[in-house]
């Protein structure tokens, strides 16, 4: 049979590509990649030119700490560069076995599982313990590996408004004869940077008979006595089934895992796929992490400094009459509500020298567009002035009486114009 050869690639099965490119476009929801150039430290190259990098999840500033480059380069010398196979087979190195136990000490349980990412862990987790006839209880601003875990298990899904238990009791009642439930939620949230009513939530866990999982990526290295996480500070690590996280924010590395009893590890290293069926991470990466647990645990000098950040930017930003919601962590979501205005103060701060990404749908809610600001250990206080004074100047741009709006977005609120 003949191929049949067109000039116009979209003549055939790919309309629906150039269709929904140009539906992002009309929406104001088109993303691109941009060019960062240089290490995630506080001055970095975007576009040829120097900007201040407030949006990163390198919260202690470990990426770019010289001891984890060197236990990169050494374990990359004596392991090669890549695990080549999966855990299962052949791609199960020692650096491995360093990372889980130093992992599963931090978080006080008796074992742990690392994955290739956080998304790997979640989506293999919440698989490996529910499906069919099984109930999932989300709360409604959990991150999208655990919404997609919870679609992919198969397991009903009840979502709960956020952080609001009552709603989450009458949904465990609702389903009390239901085989297996398991509740879903972030510690740390990751856009709105709130915390989760943890106790209450673990409290409700054991009274219905639920597991437990407990999304640390935001909270591991910075919470609690030795910065383990929400469940430590909590002191709920027997509470908790299953603490996840990743290595890949305040650890600076890349890497996702599950701390849990011995049984419940060996239980998802054999039920997990999506640690089964994947290659293990590369020796220098795992040595990276076993760094970064270990700087983390034993230096809370680089904590002390990111909270006092926190707390100057915080300041500064509400004395500038800038609300930043019910944030309690790192995470500063300064809300604007609009996706296009979100998009023009991110512009408007970039030519300033300030690198702060927009946050749309669907990474947030429609209606709850914002700039996501996350300050780092390393930043300088000179940093976090020159921070302040851009936030000032949009302040009062975002308060000029000569706002100009832009169609489909509201009159009284969407000055898009002025921040051109
Ligand atoms: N869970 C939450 C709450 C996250 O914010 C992220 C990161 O984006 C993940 C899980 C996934 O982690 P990773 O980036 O290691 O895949």
């Amino acid at each position: 049979m003949a191929y049949p050869i067109s000039d116009d690639s979209y003549s055939g099965g790919q309309a629906f590509v150039r269709d929904t490119l140009q539906a992002l476009v009309r929406a104001g929801l088109k993303r691109k990649l941009r060019d960062l150039k240089g290490a995630p430290e506080p001055r970095m190259q975007l576009a040829g030119r120097e900007v201040l990098l407030l949006c990163s999840n390198n919260y202690l500033g470990l990426a770019t700490d010289d001891r984890l480059k060197q236990a990169a380069q050494q374990a990359t010398e004596i392991y090669g560069c890549g695990a080549t196979g999966s855990r299962l087979i052949s791609g199960n190195s020692e650096p491995h076995r360093v990372l889980e136990q130093a992992i599963a000490s931090y978080k006080g349980t008796e074992a742990a599982l690392v994955f290739t990412s956080g998304y790997h862990a979640n989506l293999g987790a919440i698989t490996a313990l529910v499906g069919t006839g099984d109930a999932i209880f989300s709360d409604a601003l959990n991150h999208a590996s655990l919404i997609d875990g919870a679609r992919l298990s198969r397991a009903e899904i009840l979502i709960y408004p956020h952080r609001d238990v009552e709603d989450l009791e009458k949904k465990l009642r609702s389903r009390i004869s239901v085989r297996r439930k398991l509740i879903l939620t972030e510690t740390v949230f990751s856009m709105d940077g709130d915390l989760a009513p943890l106790r209450d939530i673990a409290y409700l866990a054991k009274k219905y008979g639920s597991l437990l999982l407990a999304d640390e990526a935001h909270a591991t290295g910075l919470f609690g006595p030795t910065g383990a996480g929400l469940v430590e500070a909590l002191e709920l690590q027997s509470a908790v089934d299953v603490q996840m996280g990743t290595f890949s924010k305040a650890l600076g590395s890349l890497g996702g895992y599950l701390a849990a009893s011995k049984d419940l590890i060996d239980y998802f290293l054999n039920c997990s796929r999506s640690f089964i069926f994947t290659t293990g991470l590369p020796p220098g990466v795992l040595a990276a992490s076993t760094e970064a647990v270990r700087i983390a645990r034993e230096e809370p000098e680089h904590r002390e400094t990111l909270w006092r950040n926190v707390g100057t930017l915080r300041r500064g930003l509400g004395e500038m009459g800038f609300g930043l919601g019910p944030s309690q962590s790192q995470i500063l979501p300064l809300l604007l509500y609009y996706k296009r205005r979100t998009m023009a103060a991110c512009r408007f701060l970039l030519r300033r020298g300030v690198f702060v990404q927009g946050i749309r749908p669907p990474t947030v809610p429609p209606g709850t567009e914002r700039l996501r600001i996350a300050p780092m250990a390393t930043h300088t206080a000179k940093d976090l002035e020159t921070a302040l004074a851009a936030f000032a100047e949009l302040q009062s741009l975002l308060q000029s009486p000569k706002r100009r709006t832009t169609a489909g977005e509201s009159s009284t609120a969407a000055p898009v114009g002025v921040l051109k």
